[in-house]
C-alpha cells in the first residue's frame, strides 16, 4: 500500500514542468523553486511514511504555490490594535511618534554620525547621542543604553556582581514574562542569587542579616506585572540604599517600565519614576525604552558614573549594543520629554490621556456603520506589557453581538486575517473594540472593515 503511494510522487523536474507552476517562474529564481519543491516532496514522503495517502498533482501544485507566496510576501505586517491593551508585547509594544519615525527613517536611509564626531572628524561613541539627554531628564550622573532591559539587567549583574552574591527578596525573584526569570538571569550573569524574606513579606532586617563579605549588591525588582495584596510588607528603596551604602555594596534597581512622568495625573496608579529612584540614591537603575517611555526597544541604564563606566567597558556591552535605528528613535522620543510635549506627541501618552468623550464619539461612529447588534458600553483599557498592573482607564467600547456564535467566530476571523488585521477582544460571546488603542488615522480603516463583515 505505502510503496504504491510512494510511486505516485513525481520527480522535482516533472513537477516544475507542470502547467500550473508557470506563474511561479517569474516570481522566484530557478534554484529557489527547486529547493521549495524538494522540501515539499521531502515532507510528502515523511507524511506518507506516517500513513497519509499521496495528494493529486493539482493539490501538490496548490501547496507549493502557497508556500512560495508566503515565503516571498512580508509576513510581519501592521495590525490595528482595538484590544484596549496599550502596551501589547505581542503587537510590538509602544507605537512611535512622528518625530521618532522620521529620525529612524533618516538614520536608515543613509550614513550618519553614529560613531563619528563632526567636530573633530574622529571616532566617537554612539551613546553620546542620548547620554546627556537621559541624565538631564532623570537627574542621573551617567547613562548607558543597550538593546533591551533584559540585557541591561544581565549586563549590570555581570559587570558588578560576577561570582559574588546578590541579595533579592523572595517576593521579587519573579518571572517578568517571556521566560525572563530573575533567578535564571542571575545564573546566566554569573552572580549568585541569595533570596531573603518570604513571598509576601520582606523586611530590611532580612537584607541586613544576609549581607556578608561575599555580597556584591542588593537587587530590587519592581513588580511591574503583578501585585501582592493583603498581608504584605515591602522594604522602601531608600532603606535599601542606606543599607547598601553603609556596607559598601551596590544597589541595583530593575525598574522595568521606566516611567518619566507622573502617571497619576491621567487617573492611573502612581508608577514610581526613574527620577524617584535616582533621587532615592540607587546606584544603578535599569528600565525599558518601549514600555511607559513610549519609545523603541531599548534598555536604559542610569546611575553613578564609576559604575556606568564599568558597564560601558564590559565586553558584554558590545554583544548587546543598541542598533542605530532604535537609538535614533529613542533620542527623538526623549526630546519630547525635554520639551514637555510627551502627552501631545508620544502615542502612548496620547492614548492614555484621551478624554472619555472622544472615545465615545469614535465608538459611536463605528457603531453607526454596523447598525444592528451593536451597543456602546462602559469598559476599561489596560496598560499591559507588565506595566502598572491592576491600574485601568475607563473607556467606551463598541460591543458587537451577532445573532449566533458562529457569526461571531466568522466575523472575528475575517477582521483578524484580512488586512488591515483588526484585533479586538471577546467577552461573553461579544466582540469588543476599544477606540483608545486605535490610532486616530486608523478610524476610516475600521469603518470600512466593519462594513465589509456586516
Ligand atoms: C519588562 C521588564 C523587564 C524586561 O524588559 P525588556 O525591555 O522587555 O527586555 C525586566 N525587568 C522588569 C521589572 C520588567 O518589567
Amino acid at each position: 500500500m505505502a510503496s504504491n503511494q510512494f510511486r505516485q510522487i513525481p520527480g522535482v523536474d516533472k513537477l516544475l514542468a507542470e502547467q500550473g507552476m508557470h506563474s511561479l517562474k517569474g516570481m522566484l529564481p530557478h534554484d529557489s523553486l527547486v529547493q521549495i519543491v524538494r522540501d515539499y516532496l521531502d515532507g510528502l514522503r515523511a507524511s506518507i511514511t506516517g500513513g497519509a495517502s499521496c495528494p493529486t498533482i493539482k493539490q501538490m501544485i496548490a501547496a507549493i504555490l502557497l508556500e512560495a507566496e508566503s515565503l516571498s510576501s512580508l509576513n510581519l505586517t501592521g495590525v490595528i490594535n482595538a484590544s484596549g491593551v496599550i502596551l501589547h508585547t505581542n503587537m510590538g509594544r509602544a507605537p512611535l511618534s512622528d518625530d521618532a519615525m522620521s529620525a529612524i527613517q533618516a538614520a536608515a536611509r543613509g550614513y550618519s554620525n553614529l560613531e563619528f564626531s563632526l567636530d573633530t572628524g574622529k571616532r566617537s561613541t554612539r551613546y553620546g547621542h542620548v547620554e546627556k539627554l537621559i541624565c538631564r531628564l532623570t537627574g542621573a550622573e551617567a547613562a548607558h543604553v543597550v538593546n533591551n532591559n533584559a540585557s541591561a539587567v544581565m549586563l549590570a549583574l555581570s559587570a558588578l556582581a560576577k561570582r559574588k552574591e546578590v541579595i533579592v527578596s523572595r517576593g521579587q525573584a519573579v518571572e517578568i514574562g517571556g521566560k525572563f526569570r530573575v533567578p535564571d538571569v542571575m545564573k546566566q550573569s554569573g552572580a549568585k542569587l541569595k533570596e531573603v524574606g518570604t513571598t509576601n513579606r520582606t523586611y530590611i532586617s532580612d537584607y541586613e542579616e544576609a549581607v556578608s563579605e561575599k555580597t556584591a549588591a542588593l537587587l530590587r525588582v519592581h513588580r511591574s506585572n503583578f501585585m501582592t495584596v493583603g498581608f504584605t510588607h515591602d522594604v522602601q528603596l531608600a532603606e535599601m540604599v542606606e543599607l547598601a551604602s553603609s556596607r559598601g555594596i551596590t544597589l541595583i534597581d530593575d525598574l522595568g517600565s521606566g516611567c518619566l512622568i507622573d502617571a497619576s495625573q491621567y487617573g492611573l496608579t502612581y508608577e514610581p519614576t526613574v527620577q524617584d529612584s535616582v533621587g532615592a540614591g540607587a546606584d544603578v537603575i535599569c528600565f525599558s525604552g518601549d514600555k511607559l517611555l513610549g519609545g523603541p526597544q531599548a534598555g536604559i541604564i542610569v546611575g553613578k558614573k564609576v559604575l556606568i563606566d564599568k558597564l560601558k567597558n564590559h565586553p558584554l556591552s558590545r554583544a548587546i549594543r543598541i542598533d542605530k535605528l532604535c537609538l535614533a528613535g529613542l533620542a527623538a522620543t526623549l526630546v519630547h520629554y525635554l520639551k514637555g510635549e510627551a502627552a501631545q506627541k508620544i502615542p502612548l501618552w496620547c492614548m492614555i490621556s484621551t478624554p472619555l468623550s472622544d472615545l465615545e464619539t469614535r465608538a459611536t461612529k463605528w457603531a453607526n456603520v454596523l447598525g444592528e447588534n451593536t451597543t456602546i458600553i462602559d469598559g476599561v483599557s489596560t496598560i499591559g506589557a507588565g506595566s502598572i498592573p491592576g491600574s485601568t482607564l475607563p473607556t467606551k467600547l463598541l460591543a458587537v453581538k451577532p445573532d449566533s456564535k458562529q457569526r461571531l467566530t466568522t466575523m472575528v476571523h475575517l477582521l483578524r486575517t484580512r488586512a488591515p488585521h483588526i484585533i479586538g477582544r471577546i467577552e461573553k460571546d461579544t466582540l469588543l473594540l476599544d477606540p483608545r488603542t486605535v490610532l486616530p488615522g486608523e478610524d476610516d480603516l475600521i469603518v470600512s472593515a466593519l462594513q465589509s463583515v456586516r
